[in-house]
């Protein structure tokens, strides 16, 4: 494959789809994936995504690079907490191939949230191709969407954010500062930022003119992710904004004033 710009062919010549074409570094070990359990909520009762399918993945899944790890995380505390809990201590949870197995049975066009707690799976910062390959092929047909606190700039992590997004699986890139945001897009990422439990302002502008729009379900109790969608399909240059809350939220306004 030529480093940049043109077009990748196969050993005959002939030119190879993007989705078709490997990654160019060594796949995350299978033992590592076989470490994490996952778990699907058919039907969420969570007020704010209403009745989706929901997942959770291991606490092994978040990465070090995430500013609210034992620091403000919404979902330390609380029933979350406790099945987040339960289903990185193995009681509760299924191995991924289960997990892409329950995946692909639901319905075509079904929207769904990955990992209401939990991240991408890794090894050491770098996410894994096994498990984005898998989840992209498992999603296929059906409208997917989580978030990561994974570090762009780390191995291939770009590279297979930006194959997730082009087949289907939106990743949007959790951001602290609209620095980090307007990057994330300029990446080709659709980006979230969070911003302080005290944000007043409901929508306004990053330096770089992307439009900044607070999560309807934290404006208004009618709307939950079953009817909003943003986070599954919006404008390319629309960063969702989530107000800092839950019990943590102290200590998650001090991470995000941090890193702004
Ligand atoms: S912006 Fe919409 S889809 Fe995203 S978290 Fe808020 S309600 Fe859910």
């Amino acid at each position: 494959m030529p480093p940049h710009g043109g077009k990748p062919t196969s050993s005959c010549g002939l030119f190879v789809p993007q989705f078709l074409r490997p990654f160019s570094y060594p796949i995350a070990p299978k033992e590592m994936l076989q470490t994490l359990r996952f778990h699907l909520t058919r039907v969420s009762s969570n007020v704010k995504t209403g009745p989706i399918p929901v997942s959770t993945s291991s606490k092994a899944t978040c990465p070090a690079t995430c500013p609210f790890m034992k620091n403000g995380c919404y979902a330390a505390s609380g029933p979350l907490a406790i099945h987040w809990q339960a289903i990185t201590k193995g009681d509760r949870g299924t191995p991924l191939a289960d997990f892409l197995q329950a995946i692909r049975s639901l319905p075509a066009g079904q929207l769904w949230r990955h990992n209401q707690a939990g991240d991408l799976p890794h090894s050491g910062g770098r996410i894994s191709r096994r498990f984005i390959r898998g989840i992209v092929a498992a999603n296929r047909g059906r409208r997917g969407f989580t978030y990561t606190h994974h570090d762009l700039s780390k191995g291939e992590n770009l590279p297979l954010l930006r194959f997730a997004n082009r087949n289907g699986f939106r990743v949007n890139v959790s951001t602290e500062s609209e620095a980090a945001a307007d990057r994330a897009i300029a990446a080709g990422l659709p980006a979230v930022i969070a911003v302080p439990s005290t944000e007043t302002r409901k929508t306004w502008h990053t330096p770089a003119g992307n439009a900044v729009l607070v999560c309807p379900a934290q404006r208004s109790d009618t709307k939950t992710c079953a009817n909003c969608q943003l986070c599954e399909n919006r404008g390319r240059r629309v960063v969702i904004a989530f107000l800092a809350h839950g019990t943590g939220k102290k200590k998650a306004n001090a991470a995000i004033a941090a890193a702004s």
